[in-house]
């Protein structure tokens, strides 16, 4: 009399179902259920997950005697949860292990599909703007992987290299450890053969790889970085990456990311900078230089009167970054801030003069009487002071918006490099 019955449920058998029995309703279900025929329905996972767990315990003579004399909780230690083979390996293991004879079967759907290829080696290549704008070839140097050349990849002498009996060339090994009345069972790697899945006797092992079938070798790649290629452009070589015995070597794979620059910043082909003047250039003109990105300065002049407001933007076309396939350039935006003097007038906070005032009225556009009350309005007088940031700093930091109001300016629709 067994105690549960659930794991012979989901499979469909008695519970006094034979091993054969148990063996093609697992093999039954275990085809319907595998989530790659059943991509559509997330149940079939969960499904596929219970049969195999149910399969995994039933199949076993020592975990099932244990289930059925105590249910579910005499594996709960590990038997059933942790130590338990994921459901996907005991489907290959079942069915022959590999990709190759079952990819068909699913009609090309399994994971692992096609010739087994060693790992990809992904690096980022972090490059400075300057180097974008020019172009150049950077000399990496990496570390990798390549078949031992003295043994073939074999490990030793030819012949002498033999199957693990301890795990019989698998790697890993099934383990039972006693715990009061339960019994845990973990899947371990198998300590005979270190999982390599053979053994090669000490005498006949390669000296080069020391039986490890490949050495390390130190290789040098040259990576074009275009002008004006792109962050997130990745650069690949094929072939050049880890090698393994009896498996297609991996790909080296750059990544080019752009390190944030001091003066520009980037959008596509169009370059940003944002340019400081003082009032007196923005209103009576000046010149202003630009340090660009390939030790040429560019010497920019403000035509007097022409008035740079703050916030502006102004182009200089041909000036950004090359194109990566065509054979022109974005362009230089320039964003203006311009610094305001702290007061006018004579040292010593002695009040502008008169002639400096009339000076100023005179190239000046006459004062705004816009906000003018009404005739009849009643009147009172004031005088501005300073906020103190102490007492009132935060309440005074303006209203929002007042200081973005750079889409209002021509051209602002490409200001989204203000917010440096
Ligand atoms: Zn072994
Ligand atoms: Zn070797």
């Amino acid at each position: 009399m067994v105690k549960e019955t659930a794991y012979y449920d989901v499979l469909g058998v008695p519970p006094d179902a034979s091993e054969s029995q148990l063996k093609s309703a697992y093999k039954k279900g275990a085809l319907k259920y595998h989530p790659d025929k059943n991509a559509h329905n997330p149940d079939a996972a969960d499904k596929f997950k219970e049969l195999s767990h149910a399969y995994e315990v039933l199949s076993d003579p020592q975990t099932r005697g244990l289930y059925d004399q105590y249910g579910e909780e005499g594996l709960e230690q590990g038997g059933g949860g942790g130590g338990g083979m994921a459901a996907e390996d005991l489907f290959a293991q079942f069915f022959g292990g590999g990709g190759g004879g079952f990819g068909g079967m699913f009609g090309g759907g399994m994971r692992e599909q096609g010739p087994k290829k060693a790992r990809t080696i992904s690096h980022t290549h972090r490059v400075t703007l300057e180097d974008i704008y020019r172009g150049k070839v950077s000399k990496l140097a990496l570390q990798k992987s390549v078949v031992c050349p003295k043994c073939d990849g074999r490990g030793g002498k030819e012949g002498a290299v033999k199957k693990c009996a301890g795990c019989d060339g698998r790697g890993m090994k099934t383990m039972m450890r006693q715990m009061g009345p339960m019994i845990q069972r973990f899947q371990t790697v198998c300590p005979d053969c270190q999982g390599e899945g053979e053994i090669i006797r000490d005498k006949d092992r390669c000296k080069q790889c020391n039986g490890k079938k490949t050495i390390v070798e130190r290789k040098v790649l040259h990576v074009h970085v275009d002008r004006g290629v792109k962050s997130g452009t990745k650069i690949e070589f094929r072939g050049e990456g880890d090698q393994l015995p009896g498996v297609e070597p991996g790909d080296v794979i750059f990544e080019i990311d752009q390190k944030p620059h001091a003066r520009f910043e980037r959008k596509d082909d169009d370059l940003f900078y944002r340019c400081e003047i003082d009032l007196l250039t923005a209103l009576a003109g000046g010149t202003i230089h630009i340090e660009h990105l390939d030790e040429r300065w560019l010497v920019v002049d403000i035509v007097p009167g022409e008035v740079i407001a703050p916030g502006s933007i102004k182009v200089i076309r041909g000036q950004g970054m090359p194109s990566y396939r065509h054979h022109d350039h974005g362009n230089l935006y320039i964003q203006f801030d311009v610094k305001f003097p702290e007061r006018l007038g004579g040292e010593d906070g002695a009040p502008m003069s008169e002639e400096e005032r009339q000076a100023l009225e005179k190239v000046l556009p006459p004062r705004s009487t816009d906000d003018a009350p009404p005739p009849d309005a009643m009147t009172e007088d004031y005088a501005l002071e300073d906020v103190d940031s102490q007492r009132e700093g935060p309440r005074a930091r303006g209203l929002s918006g007042m200081d973005d109001d750079d889409d209002m300016h021509p051209g602002g629709e490409r200001v989204q490099c203000a917010s440096q």
